[in-house]
């Protein structure tokens, strides 16, 4: 089916990517895996491309693109070339939002044109080791000091993606208890700069996939955090994380439906090469079986995209449709590569095969941005169940 999400901009934004991708990041890519991290410069080269400012306002530095079209492109195009941006994708897809949404005036001219240069490098610190999917129980304080000049942020947190890297993290924090007939009240979001004293980044995690994302643990043992760098409201944090969930879920929904698009591709070509009893692999019936059935799956996850990214762009998309999109997708990304890694045979489990790193890379959909039983509470939630 003909898409009609992309207009020619994106097209040729998207030309420009697949032309970077290759000429910077997949020679040197074995690289990067081996380290467990792309290199920091990296990141001021896509900073150099403009892929941190599409969104950002024009007064700011930025494009003052308002859709999320051209970020959707760029999810496509990585998982296309089976590789990844290592952890500045949530610069962008999961900080930028809650800086447009909630900073202040002062607080974009402090922060954005930093932010679009790429000299801060963003993460989102919102889980715990105790506490993941459900949030209302963390347990990190911030407290405000008695002369109300800064809060005094003590705790810890893990699986913070891009915590190797990050100049700032915007922490999720107890500024106050949650009362008895509401969890979520007294959370509030600080913007914390790396360099304060107290703040330190613990292990880099040895992960199944992902690996040329870092992803660390943090520990804040008083560290002082100016009231000039609260972000939003005190106490109303867990609303704004709310908010930017469908977002963030989107964006997984799409880099997933995107690999299993380039699982069916790679699967493809290399079935098409490769001889088995003096045939190709492609020829058998089993092999256009499977690879047809997958592309259907992938037909559907693409179709379910599109609606949503278009939804998004029309601040329509409901949290449990960016569940259902999230849900979906994943699920596909899942079934398809696993399929497509089979007809591989061993050479699907080598990872000089981008097929390998796809199924390791996927695995954490259905996991981080809310779990997939995550998603079905939400659903359900939504259905009145
Ligand atoms: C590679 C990676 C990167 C990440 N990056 C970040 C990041 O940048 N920032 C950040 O803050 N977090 C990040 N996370 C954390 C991620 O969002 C959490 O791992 C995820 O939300 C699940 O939380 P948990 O690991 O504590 O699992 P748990 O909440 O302990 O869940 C364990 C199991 O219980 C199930 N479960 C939980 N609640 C229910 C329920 N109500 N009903 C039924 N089943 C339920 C879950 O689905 C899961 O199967 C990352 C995680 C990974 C693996």
């Amino acid at each position: 089916m003909r898409r009609t999400v992309y207009n020619e901009d994106h097209e040729a934004f998207r030309e420009t990517i697949r032309a970077f991708i290759e000429a910077e990041v997949v020679p040197v890519y074995d690289e990067w895996f081996a380290a467990g991290q792309a290199p920091r410069d990296f990141y001021y080269k896509l900073a150099e491309l403009g892929i941190f400012g599409i969104e950002v306002p024009e007064e700011y530095g930025g494009a003052g693109e308002e859709s999320f079209k051209f970020e959707a492109v760029l999810y496509e195009e990585t998982a296309r070339a089976g590789i990844s941006f290592g952890g500045s994708g949530v610069h962008v897809l999961l900080c930028l939002p809650y800086l447009k949404a909630y900073a202040t005036e002062e607080q974009k001219k402090r922060w954005l044109p930093d932010f679009v240069s790429g000299k801060s490098m963003y993460a989102i610190a919102m889980t715990e080791p105790g506490t993941g999917s459900d949030l209302a129980g963390m347990k990190t304080t911030a407290k405000l000091s008695e002369d109300g000049t800064h809060y005094v942020l003590n705790g810890a947190k893990t699986f913070i993606t891009g915590g190797v890297h990050a100049d700032k993290v915007i922490v999720c924090a107890r500024t106050d208890a949650p009362k008895p007939d509401d969890r979520r009240h007294g959370i509030s979001l600080l913007v914390v700069d790396t360099k304060s004293e107290g703040y330190s980044v613990g292990r880099k995690l040895d992960k199944l996939g992902l690996k040329v994302s870092d992803t660390a643990e943090l520990a804040f043992v008083d560290v002082k955090v100016p009231v000039e760098d609260l972000l939003g409201e005190e106490n109303k944090g867990f609303s704004y994380l709310g908010q930017n969930l469908p977002q963030e879920r989107l964006g997984i929904a799409v880099g997933a439906y995107a690999q299993a698009a380039a699982a069916v591709r790679f699967a493809q070509q290399y079935t098409q090469d490769r001889t088995v009893f003096g045939k190709t692999v492609a020829s058998f019936q089993n092999t256009k079986f499977e690879l047809a059935a997958c592309k259907a799956e992938v037909d559907a996850a693409e179709a379910v995209c599109d609606r949503a990214i278009e939804a998004l762009d029309a601040g329509e998309l409901t949290p449990a449709e960016a569940a259902s999109a999230k849900l979906f997708c994943t699920e596909v990304a899942h079934r398809v590569i696993d399929r497509c890694l089979q007809l591989h045979g061993g050479y699907g489990f080598m990872n000089e095969y981008p097929i390998a790193r796809l199924y390791t890379d996927n695995r954490v959909n259905r996991i981080y941005g809310g779990t997939s039983e995550v998603m079905k509470s939400i659903i359900a939630k939504s259905m009145g169940l």
